[in-house]
C-alpha cells in the first residue's frame, strides 16, 4: 500500500532525483545516504510520527499545523526528521543543543509544541528540559525509533485542501524575547526556488555544511535548496577550521587514502567569521595541506563561495581571493523573516565590493527614507546636494513570512501598508543605499541588473546619530578592519549629552602589530584617529576606543551591540 505525503514541491523534487545519487554525507565517517534511501526513510518516519502525533492530540484536533520541536544533531537524521514533519503537514521547530534549558523551555512553551523529538545523543538533555518549568509538557519521542522497521511500498503525493505545515525559526531576540517566525511550506518553496535560480545549484554540486540548523542560512540556503536541486550535502559540524581545511584539501593531496574517499567540494556558504577563522588557520597547516587547500578553494574547483548573515569586511574578501588563487566571495543579505533578499551575481564582476547586489528573483525591494518616510524612487538615489540617500529596506513577495507565531501585535508593527494596492511591505529594520556600479550588472542573470544595494547596518544599533550627522557603523568597521593593528571591530553609539551619541570603537587588537603606537606607547585612540584621518570624514572617526580580548558573537558570528555597549561602557550608555 502507498503512504501519502502532501503534494509539496520539495517531495516532487526529491522523488525526481536519481535515487542512486548521494543526498547526504556524514563527513567524519564518510557514510553516505542516497536520495532513494532518503525518500524511504522519510516515508517510514512519517508513518510513525503521524501515529505519535495522533496519540498526543486530544479532542479530535487535526495534525496539520501542529508544532513538532526537535533536538537532533546536524546530519542525516536531522534531514529525515525535518522532512517527515513536513510530510505530516506539521510545523518543524528545530532546537539547538547549545541553548540553555531555560531557552529551550521558552521555545517549547511559546510554540506550544505537541511533541519533542530527540536523538539518542540528546535524550538526557531533552528529559532535563521536560522535567520542570513548562506550561504544557510535550511528549518525548526518540528519532532513531522513527526510522526503524519497514515502510510501505511507495509514496503517493496527495493534494491537501490546505497545507498548514512549515518551519518555525526563532529570531535572535536582540530587542525582546525571541519571536517565532512562521515559514509555511509555500514560503520555503519560494525562498528555495529563488536561490536555485540565482545560484544555479546542480546535482553535481557538493556542499560542505558547516552551519547551525536552527537558522535560515543553514536550513534554507544550505539544506532545502540543495535538496531541491539534487545536490549532495556533506555535514561537518561544529565548525573547526583545521578539520574544514583537511576535508577541503583531501582530494588534492598528492596521494592518500583520504584523496580517494573524498570528492571535491564545489559549494561553500558561511558567515564572515568562518572565512576569517579559515584564513588565520591556513598558515599553520602542513605545507602540502596548505597547497592542496588553496587548490580546493580555487575557482577551478570551488564553484561558489558565499558569505552572508553579517557584513563581509573587504580585507577578508581580499585575503580569501589571494589565498584561493582568485576566487571571489559572493555576498548576500537576508534574515529569518524573509530568507534571502539581495545577492551579488554569479559573474565575478557582479560580486561588487561592499555590496550585497540586487533583489533576488521574486523579491520586491524598496528603500524608505527614515527621516521623512518617503520612498526613494529609482533615479532619486541622491539628494539635491548630490549626497547618497539612505533608507530602510522594505520587502514583499512570496518569499516573505506572513506572521510571528501568535504575536499579532509584532506582526502588525513590522509590516507597512502599501499604497499601490499590492501586498504589505515587511520593514526589515536594516538601512541601505543604492547606486549604479560601473562594470557590474552586465551578465545574463536577468535579476542582477540596475543599481546595487549597500547595507549600512541596523537602524537601531548601527545607524549612529552624532552631532546631527548620521553615521553607518558598518562603514567605519570596514575602515578599522583594514588597519593592520585591528583584528576585530565593533563600532557603537554611546549616549552622550553633547553629541547625542558618541561614535565609539570596541576593538580586538593584533598583539604583534599593536605593541607600539606613536611615542612608543601601546597603539591607542590617537593612533586610531590618525590612521583614519584620510579615510573617513572627521565626524565619523570614533572618539573613544576600548580594547577588549574578545568580541562575543552568536553562532552566526553576530555581535549583540546592545549588550556590548552596556558591558563595555556601563549600563547608562
Ligand atoms: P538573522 O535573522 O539572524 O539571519 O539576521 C538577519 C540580520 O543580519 C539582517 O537583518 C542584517 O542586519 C544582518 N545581515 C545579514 N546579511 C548581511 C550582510 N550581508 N551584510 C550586513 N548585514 C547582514
Amino acid at each position: 500500500m502507498a503512504s501519502t505525503f502532501p503534494d509539496l514541491p520539495i517531495f516532487h523534487a526529491i522523488a525526481s532525483h536519481d535515487p542512486e545519487s548521494t543526498a547526504i554525507i556524514h563527513s567524519v565517517s564518510n557514510r553516505k545516504f542516497s536520495y532513494g534511501e532518503l525518500l524511504t526513510d522519510v516515508e517510514k518516519a512519517k508513518i510513525r510520527l503521524y501515529h505519535q502525533l495522533k496519540d498526543a492530540l486530544t479532542n479530535g484536533q487535526s495534525i496539520g499545523g501542529q508544532r513538532v520541536a526537535f533536538l537532533v544533531e546536524n546530519g542525516y537524521d536531522y534531514v529525515v526528521t525535518l522532512l517527515s514533519i513536513f510530510a505530516c503537514d506539521g510545523i518543524a521547530v528545530p532546537l539547538s543543543s547549545s541553548f540553555p534549558a531555560s531557552e529551550l523551555r521558552y521555545i517549547l512553551d511559546n510554540s506550544q509544541a505537541l511533541t519533542l523529538l530527540s536523538s539518542d545523543k540528546f535524550k538526557k538533555q531533552a528529559e532535563t528540559v521536560l522535567q520542570e518549568g513548562l506550561e504544557r509538557r510535550p511528549t518525548l519521542n526518540i528519532v532513531e525509533k522513527l526510522m526503524s522497521g519497514s515502510g510501505r511500498d511507495e509514496v503517493q503525493l496527495v493534494q491537501l485542501p490546505e497545507t498548514r505545515g512549515g518551519l518555525m525559526l526563532y529570531t535572535s531576540g536582540t530587542t525582546s524575547r525571541p519571536k517565532g517566525v512562521v515559514l509555511n511550506t509555500s514560503t520555503l518553496t519560494a525562498q528555495a526556488l529563488s536561490l536555485y535560480e540565482a545560484w544555479k545549484y546542480t546535482p553535481k554540486d557538493r556542499l560542505l555544511h558547516l552551519l547551525p540548523l536552527h537558522h535560515i542560512h543553514g536550513t534554507v540556503n544550505a539544506l532545502l535548496t540543495p535538496l531541491f536541486a539534487g545536490s549532495s550535502i556533506e555535514f561537518l559540524f561544529p565548525f573547526n577550521a583545521d578539520a574544514v581545511w583537511d576535508r577541503l584539501a583531501a582530494p588534492f593531496l598528492p596521494s592518500s587514502q583520504k584523496k580517494a574517499e573524498n570528492e571535491p567540494i564545489t559549494f561553500l556558504t558561511a558567515v564572515p567569521t568562518i572565512y576569517n577563522r579559515l584564513l588565520s588557520s591556513h598558515p599553520r597547516l602542513a605545507p602540502e595541506v596548505q597547497d592542496a587547500a588553496r587548490e580546493a578553494v580555487s575557482p577551478n574547483n570551488m564553484r561558489l563561495n558565499i558569505s552572508g548573515s553579517a557584513a563581509l569586511p573587504t580585507p577578508t574578501k581580499q585575503a580569501w581571493s589571494d589565498l584561493s588563487k582568485g576566487n571571489i566571495l559572493l555576498e548576500r543579505y537576508g534574515m529569518t523573516e524573509v530568507g534571502m533578499a539581495l545577492s551579488c551575481g554569479l559573474a565575478f564582476e557582479d560580486r561588487v565590493d561592499g555590496s550585497v547586489g540586487w533583489p533576488l528573483p521574486g523579491v520586491e525591494v524598496r528603500l524608505v527614507d527614515a527621516e521623512n518616510g518617503e520612498v526613494i524612487e529609482p533615479g532619486q538615489e541622491s539628494d539635491a546636494a548630490g549626497k547618497e540617500r539612505e533608507g530602510e529596506i522594505q520587502l514583499r513577495g512570496q518569499t516573505i513570512f506572513r506572521e510571528y507565531w501568535r504575536n499579532p501585535k509584532a506582526t502588525e508593527e513590522e509590516f507597512a501598508k502599501a499604497d499601490d494596492g499590492g501586498g504589505k511591505w515587511f520593514k526589515t529594520g536594516d538601512v541601505a543605499s543604492r547606486r549604479q556600479v560601473e562594470g557590474a550588472g552586465q551578465s545574463e542573470q536577468a535579476w542582477a541588473k540596475g543599481p546595487c544595494y549597500f547595507i549600512k547596518g541596523r537602524k537601531t544599533t548601527d545607524i549612529i546619530k552624532t552631532g546631527g550627522e548620521k553615521v553607518s557603523a558598518l562603514e567605519i568597521e570596514r575602515e578599522l578592519l583594514s588597519l593592520p593593528q585591528v583584528s576585530e571591530a565593533a563600532v557603537v553609539g554611546v549616549a552622550n549629552e553633547q553629541w547625542g551619541q558618541k561614535v565609539s570603537a570596541v576593538l580586538v587588537l593584533d598583539p604583534a602589530q599593536a605593541q607600539t603606537g606613536k611615542g612608543g606607547k601601546p597603539w591607542g585612540v590617537m593612533d586610531m584617529r590618525r590612521a583614519l584621518k584620510d579615510k573617513l570624514a572627521g565626524y565619523k572617526i570614533p572618539q573613544e576606543l576600548k580594547v577588549v580580548d574578545d568580541l562575543p558573537k552568536n553562532a552566526m558570528g553576530k555581535i549583540n551591540k546592545k549588550s556590548l555597549v552596556k558591558e563595555v561602557f556601563g549600563p547608562d550608555a
